[in-house]
């Protein structure tokens, strides 16, 4: 709404009047300032003013007057009539180079700056009102300089520079206050209020209005009073005062229409619109929306355009019309979203969340949500940083001093957090150092503990003399086949022939060596039963032996016995029992089902001592008795089954 706000701030009444223009008939100048007078009271009458004084100066020319009457048009064409504003611009751009006031190509800027405002290209306008900053400085051109700034620090508003808009905005009503130009202090004034609208003090703005309305309506600016009763409404829109909001909008309405202020008009029912929003009356709000855009086609604003398009989504949102409220809401995203609006970008996703929401578009809800929630949080963020910041600059040195005190004060209470926190970070580093030495040594000690009981395991299990597993573990290996679903296992029970005499006669320290390789034949058992990888070679005690063989048949057990028996009779053993040799007596049986431990090892011993009644040095096996055997072992008998070798 810039262009009903800033009307044009163009004036040089007060300016004294150049030197080159002296030679012009006092008609055309004074046509000029009194076009300049209407501005902000009798738009439609400046117009006349300037166009009748461009008629005298096309037989009079001067440069200075032709440019400011061009602008004055181009200023009332820029909201109304596009093209025409365009022709003005052109004319007077044609017109610069031979100025005598140079400050005035400011102005000239201005004009074009303006048009990109209203056509939402925001960045392009924002440009151009630097430059004519710049230029009117240079030219040291007071007047025009507060011109380009108001312009700028407005736009700035617009974008959310908060500061740096007030900063524009305080400097040029500063000039015009010295150029004792109360109108325009009056209209940079409103916008200060709009930036503390848009800043979120919405109370402050509204202050600011209703004492500026009391000014305009005791200065007779009627087209003034419009701008700043729209701007009451919306404040009031946002403090959600929907009574007075509606009597400001309708106010709007009244006075444009008395100044056929067309675009006062589009404003006016926009403002309408949103209030029978908030009322829950959308047909109403539709109605009036019409006859805004239609009104709007005539305008060059393409913001009036996307505010028109926010406020029909809503209202069609109400009445259940979901696919044209998403369709306008996008419409009026893309002009928000182009123009970097960021307060209107907010409200508008926000409104579209809802309509996807209600569509069952969750998704879709869910991202507008979002960008609502980012756009909201960053212009929260904005208010937030941007009022510090004003804050700062208006304070005065006292203030300065306490908030220096106060600064320190904290800075102190930081540095002590700090330090605090530094404190706690370094107990934290150490209390975790420690709690991972611990980890490691605990770590170590269970490894250690671990494997010292894998060893002490492994010694417990282990014959010390032969290094063969011990009685225990062949015991243990025997519960393991016994416990089985269906046993199927073969043991063999040796014993070495008349050991003691062995001791006897060599001592016992050669019984020890005959027993170490008497171990070794019994390892090589396993390279004769198939399933070697599961059999359980023993020392059993004494000089006796055990062989566990699973999955092993009778017979192939006595086979591996018989050559075990004859591996040791092959054994060279004269180094400890010279001109004798070590023979065995082996008993071979198997384990069936119903068999205790006690009844497996008897018949073992069974035949192992059968073995040795038989003469040594030979390999008995025995069958278990009917009452434990199954009926496929029954077939077999307690008989020898090799003969001595
Ligand atoms: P048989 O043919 O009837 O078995 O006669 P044997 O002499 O072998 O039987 P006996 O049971 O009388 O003798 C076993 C001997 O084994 C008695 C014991 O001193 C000896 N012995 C037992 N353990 C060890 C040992 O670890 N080292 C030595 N050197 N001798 C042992
Ligand atoms: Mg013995
Ligand atoms: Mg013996």
């Amino acid at each position: 709404m810039r262009h009903l706000v800033v009307a044009s701030v163009l004036s040089w009444i007060c300016v004294p009047l150049a030197g080159a223009a002296s030679d012009v008939g006092p008609h055309a100048r004074g046509l000029v300032e009194q076009s300049q007078a209407q501005v902000k009271v009798d738009p439609e009458r400046s117009r006349q003013l300037a166009e009748q004084a461009l008629q005298q100066l096309a037989t009079q020319p001067d440069a200075d007057l032709q440019v400011r009457a061009h602008l004055l048009l181009c200023d009332y064409h820029s909201e109304r009539d596009r093209e025409a504003a365009e022709r003005q611009l052109a004319a007077a751009r044609a017109l610069v180079p031979q100025l005598q006031r140079r400050g005035l190509e400011a102005g000239v800027l201005g004009c074009e700056g303006a048009l990109h405002e209203g056509a939402g290209d925001n960045a392009r306008a924002l440009a151009l009102y630097e430059q004519g900053v710049a230029l009117a400085e240079k030219a040291q051109d007071e007047e025009m300089q507060a011109d380009a700034l108001f312009n700028r620090g407005h736009l700035r508003g617009v974008r959310g520079e908060f500061s740096n808009g007030l900063a524009d905005l305080k400097k040029a009503r500063a000039s015009f206050e010295r150029l004792q130009m109360p109108f325009h202090v009056l209209t940079v004034e409103n916008t200060i209020a709009i930036l503390y609208n848009r800043m979120g003090d919405h109370v402050q703005a509204r202050r600011y209005y209703e004492s500026a309305l009391k000014a305009q309506a005791a200065a007779g600016l009627q087209r003034e009073q419009a701008v700043t009763h729209y701007n009451l409404g919306r404040s009031l829109e946002n403090l959600k005062e929907w009574d007075a909001a509606q009597q400001a909008f309708d106010q709007v309405l009244k006075l444009s229409r008395e100044l056929s202020f067309p675009r006062g008009i589009g404003y006016a029912l926009r403002g309408q619109a949103a209030v029978q929003n908030a009322r829950q009356q959308p047909a109403a709000a539709l109605a009036l929306l019409d006859q805004a855009a239609d009104l709007q086609k005539t305008l060059p604003d393409t913001r009036l355009h996307a505010q028109i398009q926010l406020q029909r989504g809503i209202a069609l949102r109400l009445l259940r019309r979901l696919p044209e409220s998403a369709q306008s809401l996008q419409e009026a995203l893309k002009i928000f979203s182009s123009g970097e609006s960021l307060a209107e970008q907010a409200a508008t996703h926000g409104a579209l969340a809802q309509t996807l929401a209600e569509q069952g578009d969750w998704r879709g809800a869910f991202e507008q949500q979002s960008r609502f929630k980012a756009a909201s949080d960053q212009l929260l963020t904005r208010q937030l940083d941007e009022r510090f910041a004003t804050l700062k600059v208006e304070y005065d040195n006292t203030a300065r001093d306490r908030e220096m005190v106060l600064l320190q004060q904290s800075q102190k209470a930081a540095e002590h957090a700090l330090a605090q926190e530094r404190l706690a970070g370094r107990l934290l580093t150490a209390v975790i150092l420690l709690a991972a030495v611990l980890l490691v040594v605990l770590g170590v000690l269970l490894w250690r503990h671990r494997r010292t009981s894998a060893a002490m395991r492994g010694l417990a299990m282990t014959d010390e003399l032969t290094g063969l597993p011990n009685r225990r573990a062949a015991l243990t290996e025997l519960e393991a086949q016994m416990a089985k679903p269906s046993p199927d296992c073969a043991l063999l029970l040796a014993d070495i022939d008349l050991f003691k005499a062995i001791n006897d006669n060599h001592g016992h320290l050669a019984g020890d060596q005959i027993l170490r390789a008497v171990a070794g034949a019994v390892r090589a058992i396993g390279g004769d039963v198939t399933h070697s990888g599961s059999a359980c070679l023993a020392r059993f005690g004494g000089e006796e032996f055990i062989a566990v063989l699973p999955k092993t048949a009778l017979d192939e057990a006595v086979g591996a016995a018989e050559r075990f028996r004859e591996r040791v009779a092959a054994l060279d053993v004269s180094r400890h029992t010279p001109g004798r040799h070590v023979t065995i007596s082996v008993g071979v049986t198997r384990l069936v089902a119903g068999d205790t431990l006690s009844s497996l090892l008897r018949r073992a011993d069974e035949a192992l001592y059968a073995a040795k009644d038989a003469g040594r040095n030979r390999v008995v096996s025995r069958v278990a008795p009917v009452s434990v055997l199954d009926p496929i072992d029954a077939e077999d008998d307690a008989t020898p089954s090799v003969l001595p070798a």
